[in-house]
């Protein structure tokens, strides 16, 4: 049954001001919801959807209790968070912040007694003893045990998702858990610090070829590999995951491996150019990660549609607007094309 035939419900999408959480809004919103957004900002390129949007800070118990008073379902999608860049040098902000929110949003929801709530987990909870080589095995739900993930932002996560679990097992809520895979797509960071690779590739390519360089800097030897998942996809899915009836955590991305250098040669074709590459020093996570989709397939007989170059060329033409716009070059609509 489609959200617009039954019930008008009453969702509340925590981290609304973000990539994730800006796409996820306007889904439910199109599938005929009631949506509250709560963020600590508006998103940054394009006006909310949502019927309702509070500014507020959910490491704070109160503005939990606020975020999901009279709703039906919580989508808990706010974090502390960013690419490899941000994350392997903010351990102690990210453990901080990400605990506080997650136990506060999470309990404020038990509180406010909502009636489905879910946790958007990641990849980064799966060990890195099991990613040490490129040509890695896809990782199942149940390799994340034994637990050693590679950051703190991938320890919290972990937690959050055993302590989703404990309440649903103790005080009997609807707990829903998905480990997204590298989610790109438009209308995300794309500089400053946060943004992760596809946006950072893109971002790149577009200052070569704007700038008649033609040559971009890779963090690395580039060889290191990853799946990725454009965004249609993942808030399609999380949608999905939210009216299945299964509680345990979920995969949600692509399975289709590639290393950076063959995603920075898709980037660049997507701008119709060849880039050259320079390899330098940064920091590059684990060697090579997949998602095994196998149970997604089964509990949602479902799977993400779009392709890689299809969903590559799109963020691509959106980031090469932005670069434009801040290279001076045009003035252009922040509006996906
Ligand atoms: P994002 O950074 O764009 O969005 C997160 C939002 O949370 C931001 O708008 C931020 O302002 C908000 N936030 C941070 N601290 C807050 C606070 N104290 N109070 C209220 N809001 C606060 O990230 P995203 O890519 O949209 O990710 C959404 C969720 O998915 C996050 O939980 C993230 O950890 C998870 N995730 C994302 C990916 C990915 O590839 N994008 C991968 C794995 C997991």
């Amino acid at each position: 049954m489609t959200m617009s035939s039954a019930r008008r419900r009453r969702v509340v999408v925590t981290g609304a001001g973000g990539f994730i959480g800006h796409h996820l809004v306007s889904r439910l919103k199109r599938q005929g919801a009631w949506v509250r957004g709560v963020d600590l900002k508006y998103p940054e390129y394009a006006p909310s959807d949502a019927d309702e949007f509070l500014i507020r800070d959910l490491r704070r118990w109160e503005a939990c209790l606020e975020a999901t008073a009279r709703v039906d379902d919580v989508y808990a999608l706010a974090a502390d968070m960013g690419g490899m860049g941000f994350i392997s040098n903010h351990h102690a902000e990210i453990l901080r912040n990400n605990l506080l929110i997650s136990t506060h949003t999470l309990d404020a929801a038990r509180q406010n007694a909502v009636g489905r709530y879910l946790y958007t987990s990641s990849a980064c909870v799966y060990p890195e003893y099991l990613q040490t080589n490129t040509d890695v095995e896809p990782l199942k739900e149940e390799d994340a045990y034994p637990a050693q993930p590679q950051d703190a932002y991938g320890w919290e996560k972990l937690i959050t998702e055993r302590l989703c679990l404990h309440y649903g097992d103790d005080y009997g809520m609807d707990i829903r858990i998905v480990r997204f895979h590298n989610i790109f797509g438009p209308l995300g960071t794309w500089d400053g610090g946060r943004e992760k690779a596809p946006a950072a590739l893109c971002r790149k390519v577009a200052v070569a070829k704007l700038t008649e360089t033609n040559e971009i800097e890779i963090w690395g030897d580039g060889e290191q590999t990853r799946s990725f998942c454009y965004i249609d996809d993942c808030v399609a899915g999380l949608e999905r995951v939210m009216a299945s009836p299964y509680r345990d955590p979920l995969n949600l991305g692509q399975d289709r491996l590639i290393s950076i250098n063959t995603l920075a040669d898709l980037v660049a074709q997507a701008a119709g150019m060849v880039v050259t590459k320079r390899h330098v020093p940064g920091p590059q996570g684990v060697r090579g990660r997949n998602s095994n989709n196998d149970r997604l397939r089964q509990v949602l007989g479902w799977q993400p549609q779009v392709s890689l170059e299809e969903g590559i060329a799109r963020t691509y033409r959106w980031i090469e607007a932005r670069v434009a716009e801040s290279l001076g070059l045009r003035e252009v609509e922040h509006a996906v094309a």
